[in-house]
């Protein structure tokens, strides 16, 4: 691949479950030679809005996108959304400000389920690093810092994952909804890391993006860390069944996913170019 065309269409900055600042984000891109990249920050347009200074003044591309979770046949689905024409609507933003209200109020419930199961946590205290976009991850950081477990997958293995005790139901919104709502925004909703999405039932997964598809879902994430080649070979005859464009990245989160890098994850040159062609 050419280095001079590398992209990264999928990163999160400290306003989410990242730990790098929106103008750090835009340093280490510069670093590694990225020239277009896209924030998609959990639920919040926050990190791109603060990047795009440092994005313009350095010359790099910088493409708005989103990550929102959604209830899709009863499983949580990762949505991306991205916006590279033009801004999303004030509308969006204010759906967004909805879903961050939604996640607070599982925030108050997790607290107090951690608490009855005799750990010394605070709300307070994961505040103090999460701010708006609190999530489990940053829970995970402050059973770590306690000594309640040894690694922040050791966390969620012993108190936060869906299968473990610590874990509360969070509202999550109908995937059809989030699509709509990004494509009236002139979005491009693409469906995250399918390799999380029924799992390795391949054939499951492809009734359920041709079923995306139908609801307007108008591309896939064919490229993204946690994808082998196999995975990535038949993501991609999925987008090319399902007449859908294609994105891809690493997923950067900084520190709370030490092992993944800025760019690591080879993206063909005119991934981006295709992208913005699918806007409506
Ligand atoms: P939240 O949106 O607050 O429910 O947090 C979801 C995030 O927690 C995901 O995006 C992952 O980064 C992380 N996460 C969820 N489950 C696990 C798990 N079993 N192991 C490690 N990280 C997880
Ligand atoms: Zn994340
Ligand atoms: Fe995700
Ligand atoms: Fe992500």
């Amino acid at each position: 691949m050419d280095p001079a065309g590398m992209i990264d269409l999928h990163s999160h900055t400290d306003q989410s479950d990242g730990t790098l600042t929106p103008a750090e984000l835009i340093g280490e891109a510069v670093r590694v030679g990225l020239n277009a990249l896209s924030i998609t920050d959990h639920d919040t347009f926050a990190g791109y809005d603060a990047a795009l200074p440092f994005a313009e003044a350095a010359g790099l591309e910088l493409i708005c996108g989103i990550e929102v979770s959604t209830r899709y046949r009863g499983v949580s689905v990762h949505l991306l959304g991205y916006f590279p024409n033009q801004p999303p609507s004030e509308e969006l933003r204010a759906w967004l400000s909805y879903l961050q209200e939604m996640r607070r109020e599982r925030n108050v419930r997790l607290i107090a389920k951690l608490q009855s199961l005799g750990l010394d946590i605070t709300l307070a205290e994961v505040e103090t690093m999460g701010r708006t976009l609190t999530g489990r991850p940053h829970f995970a950081r402050v059973l770590v810092e306690k000594g309640y477990a040894k690694d922040l997958q050791n966390a969620f293995d012993l108190y936060l994952d869906e299968s473990a005790p610590g874990y509360v139901f969070r509202q999550e919104v109908p995937i059809e909804e989030a699509i709509e709502r990004m494509l009236k925004s002139g979005g491009v909703p693409s469906l995250a890391h399918p390799v999380r999405v029924a799992k390795n039932n391949w054939e499951k997964l492809a009734l359920w993006v041709e079923d995306l598809a139908g609801y307007g879902m108008r591309a896939i994430e064919v490229y993204h860390s946690d994808h082998s080649p196999e995975n990535v070979a038949y993501y991609q005859s999925l987008a090319e069944r399902f007449d859908l464009g294609v994105t891809g990245g690493s997923d950067f989160h900084g520190a709370n996913k030490p092992k993944i890098a800025l760019g690591s994850v080879a993206i063909p040159d005119d991934t981006l170019e295709k992208l913005k062609a699918l806007v409506c």
